[in-house]
């Protein structure tokens, strides 16, 4: 079948990232493998070609406007669900080791498919809470990224994904265009986790008329022991 790639090319030039035919053709079979599994199992409401280009892919390679890929290499994504960003992120840099979080099984039986038809290296699925991982060695400080869209308010959030910030990394999360609110929410979090807001970037999504904020957190110093609490109780009783 012959696909109309010209939204995301023309993203991607917008964005200064290059892509190969081969990356072209992996954006192709992930989302024929993403409408393929969602009639099984609810991976994404949406399914039409060139919105998932805009609203999945677009989206997730968005974040070059807020940080340089090119200088980062370690980077997991919080609650990766059908894996946004962490995929489109893979596939247009396949310089990053990229580790995909749920703790959703079936979602991760579905990214182990497409890492191995996309044929992708250097990329991961880890199931489990993120409450429980970033307790373990392997896992805690050791990325220089941590990215999350779409798993829950900022003050929270932060809780389940600073801990994986090595210092000097970053935490990114992707957030709708009133991200103001919760990121006033979520001052407190940030300094107990042992970050500082950097900036937040505003824009409208390429070919869409979505706003979307990303909010960069810098990671100053380790993050207390404590935390992250156990697992739930971020989102029942966020830092505030
Ligand atoms: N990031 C994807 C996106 O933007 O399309 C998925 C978003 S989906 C709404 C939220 C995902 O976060 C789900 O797959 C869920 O299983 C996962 N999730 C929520 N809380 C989590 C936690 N504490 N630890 C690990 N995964 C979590």
């Amino acid at each position: 079948m012959a696909y109309d790639l010209k939204v995301l090319e023309e993203g991607c030039k917008a964005y200064k990232i290059a892509l190969s035919e081969v990356q072209k053709e992996q954006f192709i079979r992930y989302y024929e493998l993403l409408v393929e599994w969602n009639k099984v199992m609810n991976l994404t409401g949406i399914t039409e070609f060139q919105e998932v280009l805009t609203k999945h892919f677009l989206d997730s390679l968005s974040i070059v406007k807020a940080v340089d890929m090119t200088k980062l290499h370690t980077c997991i994504d919080v609650g990766t669900g059908a894996g946004f960003p962490g995929i489109p992120l893979k596939i247009a840099f396949p310089h990053l080791q990229i580790t995909l979080l749920d703790s959703l099984k079936k979602r991760l039986n579905f990214l182990d498919t497409v890492i191995e038809e996309l044929k992708l290296e250097g990329i991961c699925t880890v199931h489990g809470r993120a409450e429980d991982g970033a307790r373990k060695a392997e896992h805690r400080e050791q990325y220089d990224l941590s990215v999350s869209r779409a798993v829950s308010r900022l003050a929270s959030l932060c809780e389940l994904c600073m801990p994986y910030v090595k210092e000097g990394g970053y935490f990114i999360s992707y957030k709708s265009g009133k991200a103001q609110e919760e990121l006033t929410e979520a001052s407190k979090a940030i300094f107990v986790l042992g970050g500082k807001l950097d900036k937040t970037e505003a824009f409208q999504l390429f070919g869409t008329d979505m706003e979307r904020t990303l909010v960069v957190v810098e990671k100053k110093k380790k993050t207390p022991k404590q935390y992250p609490r156990k697992a739930g109780t971020p989102a029942k009783e966020p830092i505030l």
